[in-house]
């Protein structure tokens, strides 16, 4: 279990993470949600032992990091967001020498033989990294954080930079390790999470805003559908239009105009397909539809509702700077 206790990190008066506590158990794959500049990097450096707290704890299995950091690291392998390989080995020199460093005791060959092929980069073991591309730099990082099997794998936006084709490849494979491995990852990207992880924590402003079970965050997220609609017409009667439909509960000018057309976003509750509706009673009007999409619940809109919600599991505290 890995547990964070009043953790505060301040660069001068900033507070980069601000009273944080949560822990994961053993066997989770958490994901640590947060926009640029939330304090998910920090986290993870005072969580790997790379940074000190300015207060708090973190304890590995009971071990603190910052009393008895090479016991608690030796739990622990960590894909920092920018990877410090070295690019003028190969993928096979490199793994044997963070085995060396990192004084594995496994059989050098069998582990790092298992290794690439769990990471699936045993095609590429003899090449030098730096004639690899992300996607396999990123593969050959998750292997070395994997190098002396540690109970522990902590990955720092894994997916930044990669093509759509390879982050479903870098996904798997982290899904791959949760079967083995306690897994924290953080990401700014919701569905990452939603994708991959048991549990979602999600960071704000260095301060936790929700805890839960990414079942029930994504039931939140769900509480509504949302389409976008495009429609030729006077916006504020349009507007007033489709606000007085049953079933919707919001209705506002998304888009630009473009000729006398306006795009709006409108929500409903899920248990009511208004779409019929909002179609028939534009035509009635004479307000032609030019389009419509269901469009998914942006990162803001998701903190909005995380921290307006009153569910017993998420916490709401106010922000200090
Ligand atoms: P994230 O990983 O969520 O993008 P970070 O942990 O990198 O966020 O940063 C959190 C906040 O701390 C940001 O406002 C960032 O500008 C600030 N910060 C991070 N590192 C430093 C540093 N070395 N010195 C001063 N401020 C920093």
């Amino acid at each position: 279990m890995v547990e964070i206790n009043n953790l505060v990190k301040r660069y001068g008066s900033k507070f980069a993470v601000d009273d944080i506590s949560f822990s994961v158990g053993d066997g989770e794959i958490v994901g640590f949600l947060g926009p640029n500049g939330a304090g998910k990097s920090t986290t993870m450096n005072v969580l790997t032992g790379y940074l000190s707290a300015t207060s708090g704890s973190v304890l590995v299995d009971g071990i603190d990091i910052s009393q008895n950091p090479t016991k608690a690291k030796k739990l622990i392998g960590y894909l920092p967001e920018q990877p410090p390989l070295y690019i003028d080995m190969t993928v096979l020199e490199y793994l044997n020498f963070v085995f060396d460093l990192k004084g594995c005791q496994e059989n050098k060959k069998l582990h790092i033989e298992e290794i690439c092929n769990v990471t699936k980069i045993a095609d590429v073991k003899k090449r030098l990294i730096r004639n690899l591309s992300k996607g396999y730099k990123q593969r050959v990082g998750i292997a070395s954080a994997l190098v002396g099997n540690p109970k522990f794998i902590i990955l720092d936006e894994p997916t930044v930079g990669l093509d759509p084709k390879q982050i479903i490849e870098i996904r798997n494979l982290i899904r791959n390790l949760g079967k083995k491995h306690t897994v924290i990852l953080s990401t700014h990207i919701l569905s990452e999470v939603q994708a991959i992880c048991d549990r979602i924590v999600v960071i704000n402003g260095g301060k936790i805003v929700a805890d839960g079970k990414t079942a029930d965050i994504n039931g939140e997220i769900n509480q509504c559908s949302r389409y976008r609609v495009k429609v030729a017409g006077p916006s504020k009667l349009v507007c007033a239009l489709i606000r007085n439909l049953v079933g919707v509960t919001y209705c506002e000018v998304y888009g630009e105009r473009e000729g006398d057309a306006f795009t709006y976003t409108v929500e409903s509750t899920p248990n009511i397909d208004i779409r019929k509706n909002l179609f028939r009673a534009l035509a009635d009007k004479g307000w032609p539809m030019l389009g419509m999409e269901p469009v998914g619940m942006e990162l803001e809109d998701v903190f909005m509702r995380l921290i307006n919600s009153t569910n017993e599991n998420i916490k709401a505290k106010g922000g200090r700077k």
